[in-house]
């Protein structure tokens, strides 16, 4: 069996930098045509210096891949209309993380009071910049993204023009959100499609599948997959492919992230071939997205065939999900229509 994906998305990446940046970078870029980059880096991502430079950074660490990475800001409330509109011509989005949530995110928002957010909210509904959330309370690790459901309603609500992305959804909650506002949209990743935290936590602890949000229960993972299987036009694929080095994630104090964009691809065929909806995945790796989002990616023709790929122990310093094992599908050919073609 094959299956041909046209210009598929990853609308949730972390490319880290330096070293990193280099190993991780051409392995996206090779099967995707482009990625919305998250600025969580340190110091993250604010201004249009940081964020020109950090392209430049990612557009050399992928080589001869055809690829675009749109850039996002790391939200702040101070940010001015001016600044924004200057900003337009850069960036694809904002991202706002709770102060403290995850990697990296220390220096993210500390209260969601809409009076002090509403100047940005307001000019980035206005500009037509979306607003990405990772959306966690400080609470209960297992409670978290049911607790922060009220403030994507109480968001959305208030700026009802302001498209909002629910990033990395891992529960029933959030995809009750979805059909709730116009204005909500979410993305979910591979590994709370395939996992639970039985998988993380249930027998011996696999650091390599703990993140953020953690991975919750069975009945939370059928609604991801009810969705995303269904291509439903408001979940996007986005990997929160999280790379770390080995001595981070098989350590005392486990670093959250799962490294999984090499496999993402072969893995999502797999999934989707298994539920009888492999004439599903276009939408639900390119096609809502593009509308989604407004943009016109790159053209990449990615052919997939559920023959065997083996998934190595590592990508340099890094250890992905299902390292070592094997899968049922891998790609099989990459083609990219250069300008000259057309
Ligand atoms: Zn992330």
């Amino acid at each position: 069996m094959e299956l041909q994906l046209q210009s598929p998305l990853d609308m949730h990446l972390h490319l880290r930098d330096e070293e990193m940046l280099t190993t991780v970078a051409p392995l996206s870029a090779q099967s995707f045509c482009g990625a919305i980059v998250m600025p969580n880096l340190l110091p993250p991502v604010t201004t249009r210096e940081a964020l020109l430079a950090y392209k430049e950074r990612i557009v050399s660490a992928i080589g001869d891949n055809q690829f675009t990475p749109y850039m996002t800001l790391f939200f702040k409330p101070d940010y001015s209309r001016e600044f924004l509109e200057s900003m337009a011509d850069v960036l694809t989005s904002i991202k706002l993380y709770p102060a403290g949530i995850t990697t990296n995110s220390e220096g993210g928002l500390s209260g969601f009071d809409i009076d002090e957010l509403r100047p940005t909210l307001s000019a980035m509904s206005d500009l037509g910049i979306p607003l990405c959330i990772h959306g966690e309370s400080n609470g209960f690790v297992m409670d978290r993204e049911a607790e922060f459901v009220p403030v994507y309603e109480m968001l959305a609500s208030n700026f009802p023009e302001l498209k909002i992305i629910m990033e990395h959804i891992t529960t029933q909650d959030s995809v009750k959100a979805l059909d709730k506002y116009d204005n909500l949209y979410a993305t979910i990743t591979l590994h709370h499609l395939l996992i639970t935290l039985d998988d993380v936590a249930g027998g011996m602890l696999q650091p390599h599948l703990f993140c953020k949000p953690i991975a919750k229960r069975y009945e939370d993972r059928e609604a991801l997959q009810r969705v995303a299987l269904s291509a439903h036009p408001k979940v996007m694929f986005g990997s929160d492919s999280a790379p770390h080095p080995q001595d981070a994630k098989e350590a005392p104090g486990c670093a959250a992230g799962v490294f999984t964009a090499p496999i993402a691809l072969p893995a999502l065929a797999e999934l989707f071939d298994k539920h009888d909806k492999l004439d599903n995945l276009q939408a639900f790796v390119s096609d809502n997205a593009r509308r989604i989002y407004g943009v016109e990616p790159l053209q990449k023709s990615v052919t997939l065939v559920n023959e065997p790929m083996s998934i190595p122990a590592k990508y340099d310093t890094v250890v992905p999900m299902y390292a070592g094992q094997t899968i049922g599908w891998s790609i099989s050919d990459i083609t990219t229509k250069s300008s000259s073609d057309e």
